[in-house]
């Protein structure tokens, strides 16, 4: 509640020109470097070789504009290659409000993943802070191999069910992720068979073009948006997702129901709100900071002294609302909150379906 409460607060404050929220959630991907040669991703071959240093995080966090981060997703490249990754979360602890650390790892370098995830877990709860831990896992053995471009899948998979059966030792919270993308769409029920069968959580989204992985240019290679085929057996699935009785997450149903509705509209269809299109911020591995991850251009370089006024400053803002118009209303990432329409809509969908279940279940045949 009080949750919901700080942000409406921020959301009316981001409405008063001169007035800007201080960003709550910061995407802090702290490495160019990965292990992996994931088909959606470039990465590996285009981003800068750097990690994040412990002085870089000390002298970023000190400027004012983070002081209000709530939450911060760890993510890269592949974080488990940062030698420094304890300390640089032991520094990100004395940020005065913070209550969550998400980190996302491929979980193949089994040993060292278990032996940091252990060591950041007890600094995080020696804090008070949550520490979930996300796992990518986007197919069982070739699929996974075809999806990542290793064949890693059993040093993945040893990573994921050590920390499933040692729940609070590495973690807060567990799940494994899985990017949805033409090489493992005909195959999600298997993943979600095999998964169910260990009893590894698992959640789904989908594999789009992203500035900061630079796969802006190739997307017709993975986004299943690009084939028809494979864009209705998405929808299959993650309408399966929607209306599985089993789940009682409703958080998560909304996001598979926005990312349905996103795929129904062929890309074009928007129902979730986005926090980085008016407070959250993103910083990368060298210290450049911009809006979300996905579209915003850099906006500036951190010095420890510069980033509220490059964050607020007036040429950015301006930029911020071209990238809105230009981009957000294509765009399915961060889908975990409902916009107003998308409330409407994901509330009238589950009356519709209570009042003429018949319907859904013959629609299901036709898309
Ligand atoms: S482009 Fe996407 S991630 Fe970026 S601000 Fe818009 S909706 Fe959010």
């Amino acid at each position: 509640m009080m949750q919901l409460i700080t942000l409406i607060l921020d959301k009316l404050l981001a409405l008063f020109p001169g007035l800007q929220p201080y960003p709550r959630v910061l995407q802090f991907p702290i490495t160019g470097r990965c292990n992996s040669k994931c088909g959606t991703c470039s990465v590996p071959e285009l981003a800068p070789d750097v990690d994040m240093t412990i002085e870089r995080v000390r002298q970023i966090m000190q400027n004012d504009l983070f002081k209000k981060l709530q939450a911060i997703g760890i993510n890269g490249g592949e974080p488990s290659l940062v030698k420094e990754l304890p300390a640089i979360i032991a520094e990100l602890l004395c940020l005065p409000k913070l209550k969550s650390i998400h980190m996302i790892t491929n979980g193949m370098l089994t040993e060292r993943i278990l032996e940091i995830t252990k060591e950041i877990n007890e600094s995080c709860k020696a804090k008070g802070v949550h520490f979930s831990l996300s796992v990518s896992l986007d197919g069982i053995e070739e699929v996974y191999w075809a999806c990542r471009g290793v064949s890693s899948f059993s040093k993945t998979i040893d990573t994921i069910k050590t920390v499933v059966e040692n729940p609070g030792t590495y973690c807060s919270s567990f799940s494994a992720g899985c990017t949805v993308s033409k090489y493992n769409v005909d195959h999600l029920a298997a993943n979600d068979a095999y998964c169910a069968e260990y009893n590894i959580p698992i959640f789904y989204r989908l594999a789009v073009p992203n500035r900061r992985i630079y796969n802006m240019g190739y997307s017709d290679d993975f986004s299943v948006l690009t084939d028809d085929a494979d864009r209705r057996t998405a929808m299959e699935f993650f309408f399966g997702k929607i209306v599985d009785r089993r789940c009682r997450d409703w958080k998560q149903k909304f996001t598979y129901y926005a990312i349905f509705k996103y795929l129904e509209g062929k890309g074009h269809v928007r129902l979730a709100d986005c926090f980085w299109k008016w407070r959250d911020a993103t910083v990368d591995e060298l210290g450049n900071i911009y809006y979300c991850a996905t579209e915003s251009k850099c906006l500036g370089t951190l010095d420890g002294s510069n980033a509220t006024e490059i964050f607020h400053s007036k040429e950015n803002l301006d930029y911020r609302k071209e990238l809105i118009k230009e981009h957000c209303e294509h765009c399915i990432h961060y889908a975990f909150f409902p916009s107003i329409k998308g409330a409407f809509s994901f509330l009238f969908f589950f009356l519709h379906l209570v009042l003429f279940p018949a319907r859904y279940q013959m629609g299901r045949r036709f898309h």
